[in-house]
């Protein structure tokens, strides 16, 4: 995809069209209206393979830049993920600045879904931070381009079942590439955060026959999932000591950083979190130094974004999770091509993102 070479200096004087230009964003929508306090930025990437979808996130930001910068990142991310994913979705993303707790109410929801609605479909909305599903509801009655609704509401409720089984299928690719097996029996796996994702995942190791130890904040899921699974509780200022040969992390982004690389021993990194490199650049390339495989995020946790898409074409669970077992192939596929060209994992991931898309752009020029 094409980027621009912008200078600070240059982002100083352009500070919107010239942000969007860095990575070819198509289109930014500022809706603000005084009467409910809506301020949001509906950011779009890149449409080529589909409508952009994307979650709409609720944040306090310190500042409009930030809040910019952030959705301008989010949809971004969007457009790789289903483009990796094989899905016919571009990339996008909403972002509603303020306090949640104090401004969300269900004329602000309306009002921000009139602003969906204008875009006429380019923009299909979701659940994201501080957003529930019960807030798409409330949007829903301002405009059709919304997804991520209770089964109730002929939605596809929870999509945690489908991300974990991405997971757990992308964790199988990992090991293949790694041990020549694709088999999880007697692995000892680390699952941080089991919560909705990270519980289904203990329960898919736990039935291959894996050794599955599991670390939460909360004492309530500790106890629960440790009884139901005979899963290894074990503390947070001990599991990065602990000898596995594979790290899971489902709780939050950021742990793969300078502290815990310095103690991780484990072969593969391969979870549902968001972000899971502190710093692409330098953890991605510290992981490889240190021969641990890591398997990109975003081609992972797709489960939740697949789960999304066949809401749009009229849900049914088992297209979702046949479509999420593509996720194998789609690890393993790009551990060759990062092998093949000498580049990171994650490098590998977005070059597959690209490769497509600048694909169906070529036939959609020749049609
Ligand atoms: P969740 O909120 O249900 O579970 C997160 C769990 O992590 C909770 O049990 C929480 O107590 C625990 N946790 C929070 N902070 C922690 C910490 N510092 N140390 C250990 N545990 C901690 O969330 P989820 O839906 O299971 O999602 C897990 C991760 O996967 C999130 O990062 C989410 O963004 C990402 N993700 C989820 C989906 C999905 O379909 N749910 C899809 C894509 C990505």
């Amino acid at each position: 995809m094409e980027v621009t070479t912008l200078k600070n200096s240059d982002l100083a004087k352009d500070p919107v069209i010239g942000q969007m230009s860095l990575h070819n964003h198509e289109q930014i929508l500022f809706c603000n209206d005084n009467a409910t306090g809506l301020k949001a930025i509906i950011a779009i990437h890149n449409t080529v393979l589909g409508p952009s979808l994307g979650g709409t996130r609720m944040w306090n930001y310190a500042n409009e830049m930030e809040a910019l910068h952030d959705v301008l990142r989010l949809s971004r991310g969007m457009t790789y993920k289903s483009s990796v994913a094989g899905l016919n979705l571009g990339g996008g993303k909403a972002v509603i600045i303020g306090d949640a707790k104090k401004i969300k109410n269900e004329a602000l929801l309306r009002r921000f879904g009139k602003f969906v609605d204008s875009l006429g479909g380019k923009y299909i909305t979701a659940e994201d931070v501080a957003m529930t599903s019960r807030d798409m509801e409330i949007i829903k009655m301002e405009t059709d381009y919304v997804s991520g609704l209770p089964e109730n509401m002929g939605g596809s409720g929870d999509p945690s079942p489908v991300t974990a089984y991405g997971v757990y299928v992308s964790m199988k690719a990992s090991a293949k590439e790694t041990w020549g097996s694709d088999s999880l029996s007697a692995k000892k796996v680390l699952v941080q955060g089991i919560g909705h994702v990270g519980e289904v995942l203990v329960d898919h190791l736990t039935k291959e026959g894996a050794k599955v130890y599991i670390n939460d904040i909360s004492q309530e899921r500790l106890k629960a999932v440790s009884d139901k699974y005979k899963a290894e509780v074990v503390a947070a200022d001990k599991m990065f000591d602990l000898d596995i040969d594979i790290y899971a992390p489902c709780a939050l982004g950021a742990t793969v950083n300078d502290d815990t690389l310095s103690k991780l021993k484990c072969k593969i990194i391969c979870g549902a979190a968001n972000n899971q490199l502190a710093d692409e650049k330098v953890h991605g390339a510290l992981v490889a130094k240190k021969g641990i495989l890591y398997a990109p995020d975003f081609v992972v946790n797709a489960g939740g974004i697949i789960n999304v898409f066949y809401e749009l074409e009229g849900y049914n669970r088992e297209r979702a999770l046949s479509h999420a077992e593509k996720i194998y192939d789609t690890t393993f596929n790009l551990f060759q091509l990062a092998k093949q060209e000498n580049i990171l994992t994650y490098q590998a991931a977005n070059k597959l993102g690209e490769q497509r898309i600048e694909a169906i752009a070529r036939i959609n020029a020749v049609l």
